[in-house]
This record gives C-alpha cells, sequence and structure tokens, in this order.
C-alpha cells in the first residue's frame, strides 16, 4: 500500500476522525496517524468513561431516594470494580465501532507516533520500532492536549494523579483533594462523593465554575455542600497537607510534541489558526485541543470538518460565538452563549426570563424539580444566552443552540409550542418570562 495520501491527518481523537470521515466523504485520499487508540481523549479518558461512571453513580443515588417515589429498596450497594469494568467494556465497544467506521469510510489508519519532517512529510515510528514515511498534499494536525501539571507537585500516578488515573482507581480513596474547580474536576468530585469518598475542591481563583452562569454556581455551591464537598476557593492548595489522593485538574496543555520542525506561529502555548482553521504555513491546518480557545470534543467535530472541506477546496470558517457546554452534575448544567453578566457588560439594557423547574408539571411527576432555565436576551428581545441547570439540561441546551445559531428572538421561541409534560416547556415558559408573560409563574 502506498503512502502517498491527498491529506493526511496527525491525531485520531475527535478533532482528527472528523476531519479524516468528511474528507472520505469528500472523495480524499486520506491517512489517518494515530499512535494509540482511536477516539483521542474524548473517548478513551474524557467525555465517555467519566459519563459511563456518572451513570452508574447518579443511579446509586437515586436508588437511595427510592423512597420518595414509594418504592422500597434495601442493602443498596455499589461494586466499583464492576462499575470500572463496565466503563471500559463501553469505551472498548465505542472504540471497535469507530475503527469499523473510518475501515468503511476508505481511511488508512497508519498506528504509531508521527514526526512532522516537513510540510509535506511526516515519519511514523511504529511499535516495533519500524518507521513509515508518509507523504501528503495536505496535512491536518490534531494531537490533542495532555493534564496541565501544577509546579511543585510532582505527578506520580498514585498519589497525585491526574484525570486519566482518576477513571481507573483500584477502590474509592477515602479522601480525594481536587485541585481545579472547573469542568473535569467538578465531574470528579460527582462522582467520587458519590461514593463516600471525602472530597475537597481547592480552587484559587475566587469562585468554581469560571464562565459559568453565577446564579448557576451558586446553586451548584449548595448542592456540593448538600453532597458534603468542601469546596475552597481562593486557595492553594498546599501538597504538604495532602489527603489519601490529590487529583490534579488545572487545565489541559496542548501535545506540541512532534510538530516541532514546522516552526507554526503559537498563541500562547496553543497552535495559532485563523477562522479558516489553516495554520500559519500553507497547506496545513490545526484543530481541537491542539488550537482552541474552548476544549470541547465537539469544537474538535465542528474544527475538524471544517478544515477538511478547506483543504479540499472549500471556504467555511469558524467562530466560537455558538459554542454549548454540559456539565454532568446531579442536575446536569448547561449553557450557550453570553451569561447575564457578560451581556451586561456590553450593553445597557437586556431582558432576562427565568423559570424554575419546580414549576413545571413533568419536574414534579418525575420528582426532578431542582433547578431553573434563564435566558438572555438584548433589548429587542434576540436571544443572546441560556443557561440551565436542572434536568436534562445538557439535552435541553441543543434547541437554544439552535436558536442563537438562527438569530431567534424569545417571541419566537416563546412562539414554538413544546409537548406536554415535558422538560422543554420549562424553555418556552423561560423565554415568555423574558416578555414577562409565562404561564406557570408569576411574570
Ligand atoms: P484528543 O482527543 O486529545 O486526540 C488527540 C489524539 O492525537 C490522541 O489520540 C493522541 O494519541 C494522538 N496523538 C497526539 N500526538 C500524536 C503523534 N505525534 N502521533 C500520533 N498520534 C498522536 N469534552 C466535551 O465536549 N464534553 C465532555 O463531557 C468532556 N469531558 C471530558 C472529561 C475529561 C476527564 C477530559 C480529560 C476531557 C473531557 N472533554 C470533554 C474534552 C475532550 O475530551 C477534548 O476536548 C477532545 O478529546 C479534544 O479532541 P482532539 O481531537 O483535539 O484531541
Amino acid at each position: 500500500m502506498s503512502n502517498n495520501f491527498d491529506l493526511a491527518i496527525l491525531g485520531g481523537g475527535p478533532g482528527g476522525y472528523a476531519a479524516a470521515i468528511r474528507a472520505a466523504q469528500l472523495g480524499a485520499r486520506v491517512g489517518l496517524i494515530e499512535q494509540e487508540k482511536v477516539g483521542g481523549t474524548c473517548l478513551n479518558r474524557g467525555c465517555i468513561p467519566t459519563k459511563a461512571l456518572i451513570a452508574c453513580t447518579n443511579f446509586y443515588e437515586r436508588m437511595q431516594k427510592a423512597e420518595s417515589l414509594g418504592l422500597s429498596a434495601q442493602n443498596i450497594s455499589i461494586d466499583f470494580t464492576k462499575v470500572v469494568a463496565r466503563k471500559n467494556e463501553v469505551v472498548a465497544k465505542l472504540v471497535k465501532g469507530l475503527a469499523g467506521l473510518i475501515e468503511k469510510n476508505g481511511i488508512e489508519l497508519i498506528k504509531g507516533k508521527g514526526t512532522v519532517l516537513g510540510p509535506d512529510k511526516i515519519e511514523v515510528e511504529k511499535s516495533d520500532g519500524s518507521k513509515l514515511s508518509v507523504v501528503s498534499c495536505k496535512l491536518i494536525l490534531a494531537t490533542g492536549s495532555h493534564p496541565a501539571t501544577l509546579p511543585g507537585v510532582a505527578h506520580d500516578g498514585k498519589k497525585f494523579i491526574c484525570s486519566d488515573e482518576a477513571l481507573d482507581l483500584a477502590s474509592p480513596p477515602s479522601r480525594l483533594d481536587i485541585i481545579g474547580g472547573g469542568v473535569i474536576g467538578l465531574h470528579f468530585a460527582m462522582i467520587y462523593s458519590s461514593l463516600g469518598t471525602a472530597v475537597t475542591i481547592y480552587e484559587a481563583q475566587p469562585e468554581i465554575l469560571p464562565g459559568v452562569d453565577d446564579e448557576i454556581v451558586a446553586m451548584t455551591r449548595r448542592l456540593l455542600k448538600r453532597k458534603k464537598v468542601e469546596v475552597k476557593t481562593g486557595t492553594f492548595f498546599n501538597p504538604k497537607e495532602t489527603g489519601d489522593v490529590s487529583l490534579i485538574c488545572v487545565g489541559r496543555t496542548p501535545n506540541l510534541a512532534g510538530l516541532e520542525t514546522l516552526k507554526l506561529k503559537l498563541d500562547g502555548k496553543r497552535v495559532w489558526v485563523n477562522e479558516k482553521m489553516e495554520t500559519s504555513l500553507p497547506g496545513i491546518y490545526a484543530v481541537g485541543d491542539l488550537v482552541s480557545l474552548k476544549q470541547f470534543a465537539h469544537v474538535g467535530y465542528e474544527q475538524g470538518m471544517i478544515a477538511a472541506e478547506n483543504a479540499l477546496g472549500g471556504n467555511r470558517t469558524y467562530n466560537y460565538d455558538c459554542v454549548p457546554y454540559g456539565i454532568y452534575t446531579q442536575p446536569e448544567i448547561a449553557g450557550v452563549g453570553l451569561t447575564e453578566k457578560e451581556a451586561r457588560a456590553t450593553q445597557p439594557h437586556i431582558k432576562t426570563g427565568k423559570f424554575p423547574f419546580g414549576a413545571l408539571g413533568i419536574a414534579q411527576a418525575m420528582g426532578e424539580i431542582e433547578g431553573f432555565v434563564k435566558f438572555v436576551a438584548d433589548k429587542n428581545g434576540k436571544i443572546l444566552g441560556v443557561h440551565i441547570i436542572g434536568p436534562e439540561a445538557t439535552a435541553l441546551i441543543g434547541m437554544a443552540t439552535l436558536a442563537i445559531k438562527n438569530n431567534l428572538s424569545i417571541e419566537q421561541f416563546g412562539a414554538t409550542f413544546q409537548a406536554h409534560p415535558s422538560y422543554p416547556e420549562g424553555m418556552q415558559e423561560a423565554a415568555e418570562a423574558a416578555l414577562a408573560r409565562a404561564l406557570h409563574i408569576n411574570n
């Protein structure tokens, strides 16, 4: 098999494999170079394994509250070894499915560590030490990121761990210090506090969850307190006072190894790209955590597809205006667009509408009454942001993203009626609340 391609892609995570599939759909001969398993951080060490663990711990918690639904459930217990084994099965199944998808699309998967030798040439070192030369007209870099380290703290994988190891502990520690109150830290706080671990979150900034709506953060703090998770904000972690295990979650650093010869323009620690995902070198594109201001799998997908299309003659652009996020706390958190604080900072007159899930029939019926939906709109009613804490928040945010992407107004959103009884009614009601005409609350 020849190793000459129209497009070579370095890294088989969400950014890289989305680029490969889109390029193959467009008829290109594509080589995808991956040193580990396809799916990258998202599938193997990130989005999916955390959610597989959270599915079990959330279910466990709900079972403990079964009495509130009139059920009697005694001696509920959780077998952590089985929970981790199930998580591994879910990951393995998805990795296998993705590998099949890559093959069906006619993409050449080249297993090994790639080093870029020049704009059109990559050397791939296979696991047996042999080397392979890949030549390609165009190149997309999608090497992703790795956990950032904390100065003065030596990551040893046992006492001081990162998110990779936190997914595979032999048993829940009795005490876990989590350094970093961002999204990843919060995911692990939820998982391990549900398992009885005494969790403390250390956050050097004045507040946890940067970029999240203030009222949602305040409610999250109350929920964490109820789960006996201690949150120490404005506090630097002292490694000498560590408990059983300390989990460092202080961000992720782009993977630049193997790209050195290109001498690409950087933006801080990230590779610089323009809105077409082009790097400073012609014919070389970069996507995902390697470049992104927002390190999400869905950002990687979108940037990967845009880069592939542009590398093959397209002219698409990317911007960060409408990127949703989801946090799988219990209840979930999700948001898209400007927060109320961000909107107020840029414009004097805004409209906000808030609707509590407790006023919603379906929420009462399901016993999931905590949280609210908040709409933020400009003075003309154009939706600027939507922020949710509550049941199915990560699913509900999809309709808000669609609305913002298409410049819809609160009037239009409110006029799009929803099935009854359903959680989307809470979205409609919050949009109507911004117009002081929600049905099931006093406006
Ligand atoms: P990666 O997924 O990191 O993939 C890069 C790939 O490139 C890797 O497979 C790597 O092995 C390969 N590679 C690197 N260098 C080379 C080389 N020289 N040669 C060959 N191969 C190479 N995002 C969400 O949107 N939702 C979530 O719920 C979510 N949860 C997360 C939870 C955790 C614990 C973590 C750590 C992350 C989470 N993320 C989540 C973030 C998400 O995983 C990343 O944003 C996403 O994986 C980035 O995709 P990528 O393709 O840019 O990079």
